[in-house]
């Protein structure tokens, strides 16, 4: 069959071909692939005749991973809208600068979200109307009423595989968030490749257990699975007794997840009591997993194939991936690039190709790779450099071609899969005048990899306590992004140039 050339394009052929089988099982709620379809319908003609939605709109959503989520996702794509998945762990003016810089129209959220939103109302230019889910927030559209009606068959407008899709925000170096456009085409070819690595079929069943708003839920997950006619449970949040029972009793065959929930689900006392026998493909990614709990999942799920899978939003997911026979030979890899990427390593500093076994900045050339960052030229020509993304991970490839990833140039922090720019919580920091100097780091954690700590420097004569930074942060940014720990010093240590040496803080003072 021919390629689908648009994300519409690839549920409502799995409509065609999957009418009476499940798609979604959120709790117990379940809808097949026809009555999916016909929602989506509903909710583009909703979106269309209300609000007017047209091909190239933004349209943001800020839902919880959910049926609502996947309805909402793929009727904007029917109208050949951009979807802007938006992180619902974001305060409110974290959102706020992601609406802004989307200009995003109409903003589809869950009543549970409106806190954060309320706030900033008057403050998110072209975002004027709202779509609750859940409870009726006065001036606002009914969603369940809306999906539910009979609406007629909305013409899809003509989609041209190089049209943007989605806009997925990730953190910048600068502080303020990057929005990646990935196009159709980009998609698509993931879609692709995620089944031909995993070797998917739509007898697959998978778990979506991270959040749909990242990568790893939407693409290599959500899209790819649906796009196949595959079943797929959904986790409006994880829970480990909750992902293991779904595991057994949904009868799952592949997922991708983050390091962190395989260590948690390892650290379940009952986990071995459960029978995950039709689990064939153990996908993990989105952080480094050690190899220690490698093979602790290997020893747990014998038989299992296991694929470290390295990823980022500018590529739409797949960067590299290990094949299922090298997993324990190559320990600590993150495998080969997908069939369509290339790799390669260079100099970060001369841009100079370096040969094998050398360690530089890992460079990735991909049919996914993003058009741009939307409204960020300066950005986008500092990331992509004549077709290759600058990963800001340092790599080496060994002489078989396998990469693996040492260390990193960005300044973040991975927590669990959750990306951190320092930066942001600096500057946070920064703005409370109790504080004369802060400098954030990542030390490490044995569930979420690593997690943040806040070096810092109080002015002379006032006093400062860890609760009370603690607290500043929490006001001010997502939970994840708030320091663990809180040390005190007299002075950063710094090199000659006057910029903190972050190893140093790291290493020396402990936690
Ligand atoms: P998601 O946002 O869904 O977690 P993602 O991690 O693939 O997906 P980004 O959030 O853009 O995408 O983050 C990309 C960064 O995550 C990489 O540059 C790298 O630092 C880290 N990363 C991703 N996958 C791996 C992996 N398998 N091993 C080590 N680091 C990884």
């Amino acid at each position: 069959a021919d390629r689908p050339k648009s994300v519409i394009e690839t549920l409502q052929n799995s409509a065609r071909l999957y009418q009476d089988k499940e798609a979604l099982v959120a709790g117990a709620e379940c809808i097949t692939y026809g009555e999916l379809n016909r929602r989506v319908n509903n909710m583009a003609y909703a979106l269309r005749t209300r609000y007017d939605i047209k091909k190239g709109d933004r349209v943001a959503i800020l839902l919880t991973n959910g049926i609502p989520f996947v309805i909402s996702l793929y009727a904007v794509a029917q109208l050949g809208g951009i979807c802007v998945p938006l992180n619902t762990r974001l305060k409110s003016s974290e959102l706020e600068f992601m609406l802004n810089n989307s200009g995003s129209s109409l903003l589809v959220l869950d009543d549970s979200w409106w806190v954060n939103i309320e706030p900033i109302k008057s403050s998110i230019g072209a975002c004027r109307e709202f779509f609750v889910v859940g409870q009726e927030i006065a001036g606002t559209s009914s969603f369940a009423e809306l999906i539910d009606s009979d609406a007629p068959e909305v013409v899809t407008e003509q989609i041209e595989e190089h049209d943007a899709a989605l806009i997925m925000y990730t953190s910048g170096t600068t502080g303020l968030p990057k929005g990646a456009v990935n196009t159709n085409f980009n998609v698509i070819h993931t879609m692709i490749s995620y089944k031909r690595i995993y070797d998917l079929t739509s007898d697959d069943r998978t778990v979506i257990a991270v959040p749909l708003f990242h990568v790893t839920g939407l693409y290599a997950q959500l899209l790819t699975y649906i796009n196949l006619g595959c079943t797929i449970a959904l986790l409006p949040m994880y829970k480990t007794d909750e992902m293991l029972r779904v595991l057994e009793e949904e009868r799952i065959t592949s997922m991708i997840v983050v390091p962190t929930i395989y260590v948690m689900m390892l650290m379940h006392p009952e986990h071995k009591n459960y029978d995950l026998a039709n689990l064939r493909v153990a996908g993990f990614g989105g952080a480094p997993m050690s190899g220690e709990t490698v093979k602790m999942l290997q020893e747990w799920l014998p038989g299992i194939e296991l694929h470290n899978t390295y990823g980022l939003t500018e590529i739409a997911s797949p960067g590299t991936c290990m094949p299922k026979e090298d997993a324990m030979r190559k320990l600590g890899s993150i495998g080969l690039p997908f069939p369509v990427n290339k790799c390669k390593i260079a100099d970060p500093v001369t841009g100079e190709e370096l040969p094998a076994n050398t360690e530089g900045e890992l460079l990735i050339n991909s049919p996914n790779l993003t058009p741009g960052y939307w409204q960020n030229p300066e950005a986008t020509t500092k990331a992509i450099i004549d077709g290759w993304l600058h990963t800001g991970d340092i790599a080496k490839i060994d002489e078989e071609g396998y990469v693996y990833i040492m260390d990193r140039i960005k300044d973040m922090i991975n927590r669990g899969g959750e990306k951190i720019f320092c930066v942001e919580v600096e500057d946070v920091l920064y703005s409370n005048n109790k504080v004369m100097e802060a400098a954030v780091v990542g030390v490490p954690d044995e569930v979420f990899g690593e997690v943040v700590k806040a070096c810092i420097v109080p002015r002379p004569g006032v006093t400062l306590t860890e609760e009370e930074v603690q607290d500043w942060v929490r006001e001010r940014l997502a939970k994840y992004k708030v320091p663990k720990f809180v040390q005190f010093l007299t002075e950063l240590p710094k090199n000659p140039n006057g910029k903190v040496m972050k190893n140093v803080l790291r290493e020396a003072t402990g936690n």
